[in-house]
């Protein structure tokens, strides 16, 4: 008797399980960063325009607030997140497990969906603090930024190449990015460090509810780090975005991109990357950052991981490779 209940258990069993990951995966997380950057605009206007074809495709996707690039890739990893937002110098480390991913060592599964848009490295110091070049930042009160988002990555990267560590300044703040404008015209901190493509409504804040001024990041160890490393480029904030800064500000910059893995199917991948193009003209009006965005572009600046299969599908369909 035993024997025959089991193999009918075993298969109730396998049932209830393929049915319910088949339902979970139509739920889909996209983690982003702080409310007042852009990546939390990436994912509300990826997953509004996934979301508005809910019932073809059973797809529905939601994009919570997070602490930004490593977090999204370490909680896609651990299988928090479906899907989420990055800068292309941590997709490159978490990847190759280099970097901020050093001791977790190589992610193969990793996959990158498409390029989005081109983020500067920004310091924003307050006009107060006498702060004119980075190296003036030596000895003040800084945000160097929260565990887990992308702009500390770099900035560790960024004050290795210099020699310095945490000690260097007066203060080392850890604040969210969506914290430090107002920390910064409190007095609580002179300058903040911002990785995030322009205009963004952070900046904004920092520049208009106090004196504040964006710092140029330059110099020889800044011209070896992009010399040094395909995923840098050098770049500016265009003058004219922010109050009190009319002319462009020199510094380099990344690419933010949107990543998943290999635990993410062909099809919902395929789908989200439809909605996406089908739309595209729609989603470049969801931000300003978003207006030089072209398809040619997106497939292939800032992608270190092997393309999703669900998104070299359609871009064969489109015959865009
Ligand atoms: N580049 C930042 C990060 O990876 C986020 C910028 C944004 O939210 O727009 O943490």
């Amino acid at each position: 008797m035993k024997l025959r209940i089991i193999p009918i258990l075993a298969s109730l069993a396998l049932c209830g399980l393929t049915g319910s990951a088949a339902a979970e995966e139509k739920y889909v997380t996209v983690g982003t960063g702080g409310q007042t950057g852009v990546y939390y605009v990436v994912g509300q206007s990826i997953c509004r325009l996934v979301n508005r074809d809910t019932a073809r495709t059973g797809i529905k996707c939601t994009a919570p607030s997070t602490g930004g690039s490593v977090a999204n890739l370490n909680a896609i990893k651990s299988g928090d997140q479906n899907m989420g937002v990055a800068q292309s110098d941590q997709q490159y480390n978490a990847y190759k497990g280099e970097g901020a991913f050093k001791e977790q060592g190589p992610w193969p599964e990793l996959r990158a969906v498409f390029g989005v848009h081109p983020e500067v490295f920004t310091v924003v110091a307050r006009a107060d603090a006498g702060i004119h070049s980075f190296d003036d930042l030596k000895g003040k009160r800084v945000n160097i930024g929260n565990p887990g988002s992308g702009q500390r990555a770099t900035m560790d990267v960024v004050m290795a190449a210099k020699g310095w560590t945490s000690a260097d300044f007066q203060l080392a703040s850890e604040l969210k990015a969506a914290e430090q404008a107002q920390a910064l015209c409190d007095n609580k901190i002179d300058a903040m460090v911002y990785v995030v493509g322009h205009p963004s409504g952070s900046i904004q804040e920092a520049t208009t509810s106090c004196d504040s001024v964006i710092v140029p990041v330059t110099g020889k160890e800044i011209d070896d780090l992009v010399a040094a490393n395909s995923y840098y480029a050098k770049s500016s904030i265009k003058g004219g975005q922010y109050k009190g800064t009319d002319g462009d500000v020199d510094s380099f910059g990344v690419v933010a991109t949107f990543v998943s893995s290999t635990a993410s199917s062909e099809e919902t991948i395929y789908e989200m990357v439809k909605a996406v193009f089908d739309n595209f003209d729609r989603f470049k009006k969801l931000h300003p950052a978003f207006e030089n965005l072209n398809e040619a572009n997106m497939l292939k600046d800032g992608l270190s991981a092997p393309l999703h299969d669900g998104a070299v599908k359609y871009y064969k369909e489109k015959g865009w490779m």
